[in-house]
């Protein structure tokens, strides 16, 4: 928040004593033997603490800022699609019938909870349902409030997650001028993009997207590409590689499916497997290695290639803790995870909670923790330090069971053994 002028001008400062150094001299004669010892007590405690210094830092900054960001859904689950696979549809039984919209004194109010945490930066990432259903006006007021109520110099991102459907010059212009990083949902060539993700007429959407990329483009709005790995698109990486390298396509993200029929709770049809996921993920490796790593970003890979080098992934799937965001609903409430919307995991409500009670409840915590519940077979895997046992989301499927092996396991085996030993060499040779 923008510091009172008033209280600056209340500050009051004190004349520093003045000490010749004569004076200085006479006073060390007087009381030499006591100074000393006084200088070496100094010095040792002056050592301790430049040892304990990172420490203290760590611990206090962990406290009191550690590094999160804002995933919200001011739009909830609504959404001008109908995607098959769509997980997030069925939270209406959780918010009743639509439409849901989040209110300006929402808005605002968690604007500046955020903000006045003074984070090292502030992250907003605009999700759904589809978010654009808010309207262009929405989102202007969130930057109107981002700039009242963020300091000079703080830092501030917003990502942007949309199906791309709405997006024309007016959305591009403002999203390039606020600098938003956006992601469009594309699973393909049209064949695999409109085998799923198609309108309520039941319509596909692929032509709407590639214009909304075009616009993308044409405004310089900087967008990556989010595919979700489906039974459809996972038997063809090379041919999903060539159309996004023939779109000229910068930035891409692949997410595999796996979801539960929530009447059976078997597996559904559109998810893979989870050798189809590892056999994918290998062959695309294979494709963008021969391509140019240097020439196209895939999630994964960058994910890795950070982990090699500062030993942390940047994709919480492989994180060591599940805390590195919260999900702030259209109605206020928040919630550990975007794949545990569900009431025991809820943290409460921003209107009534301010954030740094939400951030220090216990069910974030244990949320969190949850993470390191790690199956036998993960304990005495070799991959287990990067890998950390995956998303909790897919240790559930089989069993419901937090301790569970990730449902893609098996995946990760084969995509660790091979991908990593020759990312560390692309490392030490091309960047
Ligand atoms: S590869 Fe499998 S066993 Fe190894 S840490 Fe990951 S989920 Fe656990
Ligand atoms: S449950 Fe999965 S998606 Fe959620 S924070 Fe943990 S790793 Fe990330």
């Amino acid at each position: 928040m923008q510091k009172n002028r008033t209280d600056l001008d209340t500050l009051h400062y004190v004349p520093q004593p003045i000490i010749s150094h004569r004076s200085l001299c006479r006073t060390y004669e007087r009381h030499g033997k006591r100074l000393k010892l006084y200088f070496v007590f100094v010095i040792i405690i002056g050592i301790i603490i430049i040892a304990y210094m990172p420490c203290l830092q760590k611990k206090i900054k962990g406290t009191l800022k550690m590094p999160f960001s804002l995933l919200i859904k001011p739009a909830g689950p609504d959404c001008n699609l109908n995607c098959k696979y769509c997980f997030y549809s069925i939270k209406d039984c959780l918010f009743g019938q639509g439409p849901h919209r989040m209110s300006n004194a929402i808005l605002e109010k968690m604007t500046c909870d955020y903000l006045k945490l003074g984070l090292g930066v502030s992250s907003f990432a605009w999700q759904g349902g589809e978010p654009t259903l808010m309207g262009l006006d929405f989102y202007k007021k969130a930057v109107e409030l981002q700039k009242q109520y963020g300091r000079d110099g703080q830092i501030v991102s917003n990502a942007f997650q949309t199906n791309g459907i709405l997006l024309d010059d007016g959305w591009c212009k403002f999203l390039n001028e606020y600098k938003f990083l956006v992601g469009i949902s594309l699973d393909g060539p049209k064949k695999y993009h409109d085998y799923y993700r198609l309108d309520h007429s039941g319509k596909g959407t692929f032509d709407k997207v590639m214009a909304a990329i075009e616009k993308c483009r044409k405004h310089e709005v900087e967008f990556n590409v989010l595919v979700l790995l489906n039974d459809k698109n996972v038997i063809d990486p090379d041919g999903l590689f060539d159309f996004f390298v023939s779109q000229n396509i910068k930035f891409l993200q692949f997410i595999p499916c796996v979801e539960n029929d929530p009447k059976t709770g078997k597996i559904t049809s559109f998810s893979i497997t989870p050798e189809q996921c590892g056999n994918f993920i290998i062959r695309i490796f294979n494709l963008w290695k021969n391509y140019g790593p240097d020439k196209l970003s895939i999630r994964l890979f960058d994910s890795m290639m950070h982990y090699i080098l500062k030993q942390k992934h940047t994709d919480c799937t492989f994180g060591w803790l599940c805390d590195d965001y919260i999900v702030m609903e259209h109605n206020g409430d928040a919630y550990c995870c975007d794949f545990f919307v569900e009431p025991e995991y809820k943290l409460g409500n921003i209107m009534e909670t301010p954030i740094e009670k939400l951030l220090s409840s216990n069910v974030k915590k244990d949320f969190a923790e949850r993470k390191k519940q790690l199956s036998n077979k993960c304990f005495v895997c070799r991959h287990s330090p990067i890998c950390r046992g995956g998303c909790l989301k897919d240790r559930l499927v089989s069993n419901y069971n937090f301790s569970d092996s990730s449902y893609f396991c098996q995946s990760y085996k084969l995509i660790f053994d091979k991908i990593l030993p020759e990312l560390t060499w692309i490392l030490s040779t091309r960047f």
